[in-house]
């Protein structure tokens, strides 16, 4: 027995880690917490959902894998068979485990393959359209395969810095499925944020006008996805989330549902759905209007999974029969080679931003300001084109995403 000043326990000293010093904490016979540093300044920390990623009994004890940067892996020595098995027994009461999240989207690979192939089939057969281009279905995998192989690189940078935020969380929340429920539509919120800002200040749009640059919209345009998402920086969107103690690896398991419920509504052969269900969730039709270059639909729909956060924002706008949905871009690109369309943006708005003769507010506007901005004219971008809209058909001033004039 070891005892050690911590507040109402006895720490039995009944595993040592020689390189960290380590001990589990027990109040009576139940395992609370843990002390490294012994000895020294001694840090002690709570059993907590979220502690101890994994553990795995080993010849000699027990491994835990922390969640924590500073102490990433603790070997605990045990002689005692029998003390190692009321430990071991304890931690897995204990629900510290954090389950083991499907990396979803990953899994959904060959059901995204096989969807696209059905509705290849239905456009085909049944709607006698070609609403397929394969050098554009080409390019979009290849942004798709682009968007996880940048996601492994760079994304640890992200989950590293929310990781290390985590450790300050107000509140800890558990894996419950409510508790997994309220982190998705939280985080949908988020989205809803992100996407809008995606579409209004051009440092973001650099990084998902790849998303639009398909002048098709089918299943495959979903799949067109960003490389270069991680260096805009928004992920600090998330930060709220970490800080109301949903775990990091929870938080990129809701947003990866997200994309998946995403990848469906990419289609033009489903018409609209029931209602109801047009009225909260983002639908086909919904998502149509995100697409589309017409005045009245640009900067609309930025939902995520929940329609009912461009209701809450007055964001949304209804697909209208007369006004068929024209995809794409504004200024479309010309290209189908996977890099250009991974960063012309990028290089279009720094050639902008350098370009001779701009003051410094200039440049920064260039860089920040909604995309299509420019220092010539007082009205640019989506704005000019709404406004010109409706300078030529002004029975439709004031309509749903139309300015009144
Ligand atoms: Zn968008
Ligand atoms: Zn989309």
């Amino acid at each position: 027995m070891y005892n050690l000043d911590y507040p109402g326990a006895t720490c039995q000293k009944v595993l040592v880690d020689d390189e960290r010093n380590t001990a589990l904490i027990f109040q009576k016979d139940t395992l609370i917490g843990l002390v490294t540093g012994l000895g020294q300044n001694y840090i002690a920390r709570e059993f907590k959902p979220g502690l101890v990623r994994q553990f795995e009994e080993t010849q000699s004890g027990i491994d835990l894998w922390l969640n924590d940067f500073t102490l990433k892996r603790i070997k605990l020595t045990m002689d005692d068979p029998e003390q190692k098995n009321a430990v071991v027994q304890q931690l897995r009461l204990m629900d510290l485990i954090i389950p083991n999240f499907p990396a979803v989207t990953q899994l959904a690979i060959p059901a995204f393959i096989t969807l696209i192939l059905i509705e290849l089939v239905v456009l085909k057969r049944f709607k006698n359209v070609e609403g397929f281009e394969t050098r554009d279905t080409a390019t979009s995998l290849l942004m798709g395969v682009g968007n996880v192989v940048s996601g492994l690189i760079f994304g640890f940078v992200a989950f590293g810095v929310l990781s290390w935020l985590y450790e300050f969380r107000l509140f800890t929340v558990g894996f419950e499925w409510y508790w997994i429920a309220v982190c998705f539509i939280i985080d949908d919120l988020r989205y809803y944020w992100y996407h809008r800002i995606a579409h209004r200040c051009r440092w973001v749009w650099a990084e998902h006008v790849i998303h639009h640059s398909s002048q098709h919209y089918n299943l495959s345009t979903a799949l067109r996805q960003s490389w270069t998402g991680v260096f805009t920086g928004m992920f600090v969107l998330r930060i709220p989330l970490v800080l109301l103690g949903f775990h990091p690896l929870l938080i990129v398991f809701v947003g990866g549902i997200n994309l998946l419920y995403q990848f469906w509504i990419h289609t033009e052969v489903i018409g609209k759905m029931p209602k109801w269900f047009e009225a909260v969730m983002n639908t086909p039709s919904h998502h149509r209007v995100h697409h589309a270059t017409n005045p009245r639909y640009l900067d609309a729909n930025y939902a995520g999974t929940l329609i009912i956060w461009d209701r809450m924002f007055g964001t949304f706008v209804e697909e209208l029969e007369r006004d068929c949905p024209r995809y794409g871009l504004v200024k479309n690109i010309g290209t189908f080679n996977p890099l250009r369309v991974a960063i012309h943006e990028w290089v279009e708005m720094f050639k902008d931003a350098s370009s001779p003769g701009l003051t410094p507010k200039q440049r920064l506007a260039y860089l920040f300001n909604p995309p299509g901005w420019n220092h010539k004219e007082e009205v640019t971008g989506s704005q000019a084109i709404k406004e010109n809209f409706v300078r030529r058909n002004p029975e439709e001033s004031g309509n749903p995403g139309l300015p009144k004039i």
